[in-house]
């Protein structure tokens, strides 16, 4: 059998997106971020003291594309973009579906996921604007990875405030983001305010990403030269990430593949927003039936189980209140293995999208997904980080529902990373051991 044409679709390195695709334009009016003070909208300078002026633009910004600088694009051949879409065969035979599943491959990233998109284009900006730090908490380690190594790139420090619980868990993810040269911290620590005064109440404590956060804010607004970075949720997030879906769509055009399902994992929406908003334009103009579905944690369901309303980004309450699907800023997911599923709400632009009814989304138990993990790594070889099972179990169900009704369709999903880092959590469920992650 001849190797067929569409088993891998690559474009070359000049197929980088020219532009930024921006949701903002086409879904009509947003509710506004709130200052936490008044609670009225906030305002630019609200964001200064911890993010840079162009930064604070595109956060804020209504037009439908803004230009890459050239400086980023290069630099994005460096995360081995343009990334790959792969047909996936072997697992469409083993499930005798007549479904086409197609994925879009951010795993091959060398820093493993997706986030170094945004992170490459945060540094740089933040670099022109002559800030010589940035600080940020991590959880799991895929973020501050990612950041700790485009601040290479641009030469700028990079401090990390990282979950005490994983600080101690995972020190291979602590060993990467040295090895990139970043200051690694554990939070809460005895670097900031905040930290300290957490450490003296509970001195046991294996922190929070919502300590993490305050921590890595307070740092960056004590200094106007260090500015903090986020790796989700924020509009100019879901900007950055459009890569993914701008290439997809091209990759689809040459590959002459109509999609009827698009689907990614989401936790703050930054994969799912990325590779799903350029097509989703194309569904508001009226050019595609395809449908979208976000595949969330059961750990974590904003957006099949949360609220529309206005929270904090935030535990301590010290973030502008944003309008989104949230389990509230109180909430405490279970400990999971997709830890970057484990958030409380949902980006804006996502959530807006699912309010307008635009989009779907599915919640899954652990199992289920490492489950799913499993059969994708045993028919095609590559294995999927815990979150992109959850888009991966999605797939593979909407590909059993094809299979019942017998029907043709096609499905293309984003695969946000791999596990190569996370196997503890293989070898959990392989040995038995692993729990489900219900509320
Ligand atoms: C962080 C992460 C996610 C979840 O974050 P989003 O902002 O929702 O994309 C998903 N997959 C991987 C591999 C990640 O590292």
């Amino acid at each position: 059998m001849a190797i067929p044409k569409d088993i891998r679709i690559d474009l070359p390195p000049e197929g980088i997106p020219k532009r930024w695709y921006n949701l903002a334009a086409d879904i009509g009016q947003l509710e506004p971020p709130l200052n936490p003070g008044t609670r009225k909208p906030a305002s630019p300078e609200d964001f200064e003291a911890i993010f840079c002026k162009e930064i604070i633009r595109q956060e804020g910004s209504a037009e439908r594309y803004i230009d890459i600088p050239e400086e980023v694009r290069d630099n994005l051949v460096y995360l081995n973009r343009p990334a790959p879409l792969q047909r996936a065969y072997r697992l469409e035979r083993s499930l005798k579906t007549p479904a086409k599943i197609y994925f879009k491959r951010e795993d091959m990233s060398p820093l493993g996921s997706h986030k170094g998109n945004t992170a490459l284009a945060q540094a740089y900006f933040n670099a022109e604007a002559g800030i010589h730090t940035l600080t940020t908490e991590t959880g799991a380690g895929q973020w501050g990875t990612a950041l700790a190594m485009v601040s290479n790139l641009f030469d700028i420090d990079c401090t990390v405030f990282m979950v005490r619980g994983s600080f101690e868990q995972k020190p291979t993810r602590k060993a990467l983001m040295r090895t990139y040269g970043a200051t690694v911290h554990a939070s809460p620590s005895p670097q900031t305010e905040f930290g300290k005064k957490v450490l003296k109440e509970h001195p046991e404590t294996t922190g929070s990403l919502g300590i993490a956060i305050s921590e890595a804010c307070e740092m960056a607004a004590k200094d106007p030269n260090i500015c903090y970075s986020l790796g989700s949720v924020l509009n100019h997030v879901m900007l950055h990430q459009t890569v993914i879906g701008q290439e997809t769509m091209e990759q689809m055009r040459i590959g002459g593949i109509e999609p009827d399902y698009l689907i990614a994992c989401a936790g703050g929406g930054s994969n799912f927003g990325g590779f799903a908003f350029p097509m989703l334009g194309e569904k508001i103009q009226g050019r595609t039936d395809c449908q979208f579905i976000a595949a969330e944690s059961k750990a974590a369901p904003s957006l099949t189980e949360g609220e529309f309303k206005y929270d904090f980004g935030d535990t301590a309450g010290f973030t502008p209140l944003l309008m989104m699907y949230t389990l509230g800023q109180e909430f405490i997911p279970k400990g999971i293995h997709a830890g970057g599923l484990r958030y409380h709400g949902m980006a804006p632009l996502v959530s807006a999208a699912m309010d307008k009814g635009l989009i779907t989304a599915r919640a899954y138990e652990q199992l289920e997904t490492f489950e799913a993990g499993m059969a994708f790594a045993r028919t095609e070889g590559m294995v999927p980080a815990p979150e992109s099972c959850h888009a991966v179990k999605a797939a593979i169900d909407i590909a059993l529902e094809c299979k019942e009704k017998k029907e043709e369709k096609t499905i293309v999903f984003c695969m946000s990373g791999h596990g190569m880092l996370d196997l503890y959590g293989y070898e959990q469920y392989l040995d038995g051991t692993m729990q489900d992650s219900s509320v």
